[in-house]
């Protein structure tokens, strides 16, 4: 069978390892890192000691309308390892919660009843969002503009109240996508709306991984994956090229031959690792995500998890029994010049206003995790700009987030371009296969 070389061991290129793997190909994935996962990965607590308690980067979460990642942790024997929540819970400052759920009616119709019932938002707000939800399943085929306005545009055009944006749409949306709504391209809302909460009652339901993210890709889940063999600490320093076509790729230990190659890196680093694709990556910009993560010495929340309304940070996540909780921000643009100790305090200030308790427990520790270059930020326009797994040499592939996968920069986007690309492989090999599971709808 044929060889393809694999750079980059995040979700994309080991998507496109699983899925090549098990169709037979010889697959050598390359990662410059100790660990896989990429973004999507943990670590010891305590830098350069591994025995110590590995936490997450950021806490990671899909939806159950994330298909291919879910098909991706099937194929590595570890699905069950993902709880699934059927309420996501708002909270405002001083406590109060509104929660969405399915109720007994079919979708899209099946959060009526939660939603109606959330004190959060205004009758006036509900009514505004509801309006605006039949023109989003009215619109999301017909109009031709979604990548060209923001999601603030689309909302204000849909005249949703101040409230119903704060509230509501900013809320979910910034979390995932990663951006603002004045920055956003309002497609992306759009398909995070159809398919996360209109298009099927159990789409919405919320996955969080209950072992560490790294221990999802550990080298034991690969020995039941044909031929595939990981190469930690192996960075590839670039493709070689020989008349256009790649004969290798240029490691410590010298070249590494193979058939196909796959490049799965951020498109920051695709310019040294391949230059001769071509590939202009100039207009890409990131987005970053903080993450804090804070133990105290004693429980101060029973919630499993929380949006956190009206403030900075905007979900809280809790790891351990109430005591070591996880604060997130998306786009957090304006915690990227703080300092540590800056973020922990605003982060335990506003903490207090949602969970009392945190004003009397003690902290015992504390780490706060900037992402600068979390994902690509999804401007409008940036659609047409994301390059397909094809590349002008014709052994050479590209998956990534940042890559055409019909996705925004996620999990789920990222498998769905490491499928694509597997897909390439493929079928320039002659053996074409489909490894890419559709939508949900
Ligand atoms: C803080 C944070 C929170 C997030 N939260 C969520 C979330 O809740 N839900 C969600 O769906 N998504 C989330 N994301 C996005 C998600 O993590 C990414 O979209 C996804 O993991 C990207 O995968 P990837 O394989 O495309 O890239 P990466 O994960 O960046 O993988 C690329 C890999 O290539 C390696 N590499 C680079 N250059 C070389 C080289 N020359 N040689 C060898 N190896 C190389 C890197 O070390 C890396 O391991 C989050 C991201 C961040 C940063």
């Amino acid at each position: 069978m044929p060889s393809v070389n694999i750079v980059g061991g995040g979700l994309a290129g080991l998507a496109a390892a699983a899925a090549l793997g098990s169709a037979g190909f010889t697959v050598d994935v390359f990662e410059s890192r100790a660990f896989l996962g990429g973004r999507a990965t943990s670590f010891p607590v305590t830098a350069g000691d591994d025995d110590a308690e590995l936490i997450d980067n950021c806490q990671h979460v899909l939806l159950r309308c994330c298909a291919n990642l879910l098909d991706f942790y099937t194929r590595l024997g570890v699905a069950d390892r993902i709880r699934f929540y059927r309420e996501f819970i708002f909270l405002e400052p001083g406590g109060r919660q509104s929660k969405l759920s399915r109720g007994l009616l079919p979708a899209p119709l099946h959060f009526t009843g939660s939603f109606l019932r959330m004190p959060c938002l205004r009758a006036a707000d509900k009514v505004a969002i509801g309006r605006a939800m039949l023109a989003l399943m009215r619109e999301r085929n017909r109009r031709k503009d979604l990548d060209q306005i923001t999601m603030l545009d689309w909302l204000r055009e849909k005249m949703q109240p101040e409230r119903a944006i704060e509230r509501f749409w900013r809320q979910v949306l910034v979390s995932a996508i990663n951006e603002e709504l004045d920055r956003m391209a309002a497609q992306h809302g759009f398909q995070v709306f159809w398919l996360g909460m209109l298009a099927r009652s159990d789409a919405y339901e919320m996955g969080i991984p209950d072992v560490p993210l790294r221990e999802l890709y550990s080298a034991d889940v690969w020995s039941n994956i044909g031929q595939v063999k990981i190469h930690a600490r192996a960075p590839v320093e670039r493709v070689v090229f020989c008349d256009g076509v790649a004969s290798g790729v240029q490691t410590e230990n010298g070249v590494r031959a193979a058939d196909y190659h796959i490049c799965a890196v951020p498109f920051e680093r695709l310019g040294t690792l391949a230059p001769e694709l071509e590939i202009d990556t100039s207009r890409f910009e990131h987005s970053p995500i903080t993450g804090i993560h804070i133990w105290f010495d004693r429980p101060v929340t029973d919630l499993p998890h929380a949006a956190l309304l009206d403030r900075t940070i905007q979900w809280m996540f809790n790891k351990d029994k109430g005591r070591y909780v996880q604060f997130v921000v998306s786009a957090s643009r304006s915690l990227v010049e703080m300092g540590r100790a800056e973020v922990i305090d605003l982060a335990l200030a506003e903490a207090a206003e949602f969970f009392p308790a945190v004003r009397e427990a003690k902290v015992e520790r504390a780490q706060v995790i900037k992402e600068i270059r979390a994902t690509y930020s999804a401007r409008p326009g940036m659609e047409a700009l994301r390059p397909d797994a094809a590349t002008r040499a014709r052994n050479v592939f590209l998956a990534g987030d940042w890559t055409r996968s019909g996705w925004p920069a996620t999990m789920e986007g990222a498998v769905r371009s490491g499928y694509l690309a597997a897909e390439a492989v493929a079928s320039a090999s002659g053996r074409p296969a489909r490894f890419l599971l559709p939508d949900i709808a």
